[in-house]
């Protein structure tokens, strides 16, 4: 079901889908893997599994007073299967194995899988900082943007990749909305306006949301077609990594100013 892009639109499908599948069920836990026991999943043994939530690109299964909270990073899946299906990988990689009576979620690898206690989800070091989730209903870029100027010099490309700013956008929503708002990604927060920054962060959380709703496919107008042409000049498409972390960016320098 998903691969390595997983942005807060990938996470947040595999919450509405794990919910979909599980929610409501108890459940029989198991952790192929040595990671996962490490983690204490096999302790969700004979849960139910009360909701499935996305906060930016982190998941969250609450079950009572424990919580599951995974991070994708780069390697990591969750797939939903029916049970007795063949899975996409192999089992004992598996590091979490949720069944229901019909169908079951399965985890793999990630920076983060472990067990939190529902109390201690509020104030925990790895959510406590995370900035606004783009795809949350009462998201506001205004608050954004204020958090965004603090540091002014700062690229845009990689303001909007910093999950203390903003949850839930990755590489490929941060070059698409820019270029949907058609503002450079190169320019400082600190010279942009507050209309422009508003557009780039709604535009990111609209086309986040449409590929929710399409089940994640999407075409994108600039993301990965460096050696194509941009849709709206038939200009060529530019590439380049961006930030402390290289990210690359992508950018039609024509449209966006
Ligand atoms: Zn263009």
């Amino acid at each position: 079901m998903i691969d390595d892009l997983a942005e807060g639109d990938t996470i947040l499908r595999v919450a509405q889908r794990i919910e979909a599948a599980l929610g409501g069920e108890e459940i029989e836990a198991s952790a192929p893997n040595p990671r996962g026991r490490a983690a204490g999943v096999e302790r969700l043994d004979g849960r139910r599994l009360e909701r499935a939530e996305a906060r930016g690109k982190h998941l969250l299964l609450h079950f009572g007073d424990l919580v599951l909270h995974s991070h994708l990073g780069m390697s990591g899946g969750w797939y939903v299967y029916p049970r007795g299906a063949r899975w996409r990988r192999p089992r004992p990689s598996a590091w979490a194995v949720l069944s229901g009576e019909r169908q079951e979620a399965v985890q793999f690898g990630g920076p983060t899988l472990r067990l939190l206690m529902a109390t201690r989800v509020r104030r925990d070091s790895q959510l406590a900082r995370l900035g606004p989730d783009v795809l949350a209903e009462d998201f506001d870029p205004a608050v954004v943007a204020t958090a965004m100027r603090t540091d002014p010099a700062r690229g845009l490309g990689d303001a909007l990749l910093d999950q203390t700013l903003v949850a839930g956008i990755g590489n490929i929503f941060k070059s698409e909305a820019c270029f949907a708002a058609r503002v450079d990604p190169w320019r400082p927060v600190g010279d942009l306006s507050d209309e422009e920054l508003g557009a780039v962060l709604l535009a990111a959380r609209e086309e986040m949301l449409e590929s929710v709703a399409s089940g994640g496919r999407h075409d994108f107008a600039v993301y990965r077609r460096n050696s194509g042409v941009c849709p709206a000049c038939r200009g060529p498409i530019s590439s380049r990594g961006q930030g402390d972390a290289n990210r690359t960016t992508y950018w039609c320098p024509r449209c966006q100013r």
